[in-house]
């Protein structure tokens, strides 16, 4: 399918490259639930001591991924609503140094089965998604191709330049491992610039090249084209219709590495900590459960009237009062000025300091330029003024305007034909919309709402790709 849509969004605020390592704080709060998984069985009870990378509780609907305890110390479950706090932690700041393993992962494809449990226990599976559904992969599935992605271009989420940082031999020896997984599918490794340094030294160092295949990212890296569904597309991985294509972050390789060459689960995450009121945004190494207080304490040049958001400016979503802790899938913090003054008919007057997908306003003369993002609506609720922004900008090449009319009158067949299957829940369409309708929010909905409702599983609903655009 030939890439359309999409767009960049230029904000001020964005992370560095730098990483700073965050001590063990008093206590961990590891959510219970995050954006795919919902830990609902638990493998602990209140008052129990638990050791570093002890299981804390499984998914069972994502093949019983676990939980896993960050840090050694005590359990409350009464604590927290939604969370397992741990109390007392016993995890030292300065861990033992790792032993040193060979550069190579051995070729191990006649231990696959086991390895893919070894993940499995170790946490290292959540990372490895269906590309299609976005959900955790049949750890005993067999995928037609996978890729591999150190691309993350969502504003304000971690960069994968600095989740790789430093760590190009377990990137090398992840793939390795993950290849011994595999039978002899290809791995398509998507990278900013296929030709750049890190890119050269992946190939000079990686055990043959065979399996390997190096992509960029379609259209210059506009976002949203590192999204898993639409890199397959464009890979030309769901031609065939029907296909398993499996999907790991970088992240997610690394974790690879730690679990097979070192027996380790991954307890701790890089996000990014960005936005315009966070005084140095850059990249944090923090321990999952973290708490989002503790991280933000004397970061932030204000500390009211702000929005302190889950991910980044597009797909994030507001971290509700009642979570406080870094959850396992938490790819970054994003704090946005929330202001108290209402804009009255703001949307008509963007000025030359703010930027709008629509060329008619004053800020197009002045051609590319970060702007300062907030949280505001530019004056009171509208309704929709079929400008087609968000047609224009949607990758997957569905009508998100005319979904939301036939959502907002119920017309849940109507949307289906429509292929509201096809959102890949970038949340552009609601980005550029004049009239601010949460286009994102209503598409993921209606998704979830028409597998229930008109009883086609949400997993098959996607299998049908266009053979062409959608939209005419
Ligand atoms: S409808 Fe879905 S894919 Fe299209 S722009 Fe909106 S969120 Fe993105
Ligand atoms: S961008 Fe908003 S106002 Fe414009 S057509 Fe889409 S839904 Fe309507």
């Amino acid at each position: 399918m030939k890439p359309r849509g999409g767009y960049n969004v230029n904000p001020i605020g964005g992370p560095s490259l730098d990483i700073e390592k965050l001590a063990p704080p008093k206590m961990l709060c590891i959510p219970l639930s995050s954006k795919h998984l919902t830990f609902s069985e638990l493998s602990v009870a209140d008052g129990d001591t638990v050791t570093c990378g002890q299981t804390l509780a499984v998914d069972p609907e994502s093949f019983s991924v676990p939980l896993i305890a960050s840090c050694g110390g005590v359990v409350s479950l009464t604590k927290l609503d939604g969370h397992i706090v741990i109390e007392n932690l016993s995890c030292p700041s300065d861990p033992a140094p790792t032993p040193e393993v060979p550069l190579h992962a051995p070729y191990d494809a006649g231990h696959a089965a086991e390895n893919r449990q070894k993940l499995l226990e170790l946490g290292a599976w959540r990372f490895v998604s269906n590309a299609r559904t976005h959900k955790v992969a049949d750890p005993e599935g067999k995928p037609s191709a996978v890729i591999v992605s150190i691309v993350h271009l969502e504003p304000f989420v971690a960069h994968g330049g600095a989740i790789c940082k430093d760590k190009v031999d377990e990137l090398v020896r992840g793939m390795e491992h993950l290849q011994s997984l595999l039978e002899y599918q290809t791995i398509h490794l998507v990278m900013p610039d296929v030709k750049n340094a890190l890119a050269q030294k992946i190939q000079e160092t990686i055990r043959g090249h065979a399996w390997l295949k190096l992509s960029e990212v379609p259209l210059q890296m506009r976002y949203p084209f590192d999204n898993q569904t639409l890199l397959a597309r464009h890979l030309g991985l769901f031609d065939k219709g029907g296909e398993t294509v499996w999907y790991i972050p970088a992240a997610g390789v690394l974790a690879f590495d730690n679990a097979l060459s070192y027996g380790q689960p991954t307890t701790t995450s890089r996000i990014s900590l960005a936005g315009p009121v966070v005084k140095e945004p850059k990249h944090l190494e923090v321990k999952i459960g973290h708490p989002i207080a503790d991280i933000l304490d004397g970061r932030l040049n204000r500390d009211q009237d702000v929005r302190v958001i889950n991910g980044g400016i597009l797909t994030g979503v507001q971290i509700p009062a009642e979570q406080t802790g870094v959850g396992v899938e938490c790819s970054g913090i994003t704090v946005l000025e929330t202001p108290t003054v209402r804009e009255m008919f703001g949307w008509l007057r963007p000025g030359a300091d703010r930027r709008s997908f629509s060329k008619c306003f004053l800020s197009a003369l002045k051609g590319t330029f970060k702007e300062n993002l907030s949280t505001s609506l530019r004056g009171e609720g509208r309704p929709c003024v079929s400008c087609g922004h968000c047609v224009e900008v949607c990758p997957a090449g569905i009508m998100p305007n005319l979904i939301h009319k036939y959502l907002f009158s119920d017309e849940l067949e109507l949307a289906q034909k429509l292929r509201t299957d096809l959102c890949v829940e970038c949340g552009l369409c609601s980005y550029v919309c004049l009239s601010k309708i949460d286009l994102y929010d209503q598409m993921a909905r209606a998704k979830v709402q028409i597998a229930e409702e008109l009883g086609q599983p949400e997993d098959q609903q996607v299998t049908e790709e266009p053979e062409t655009e959608v939209l005419v």
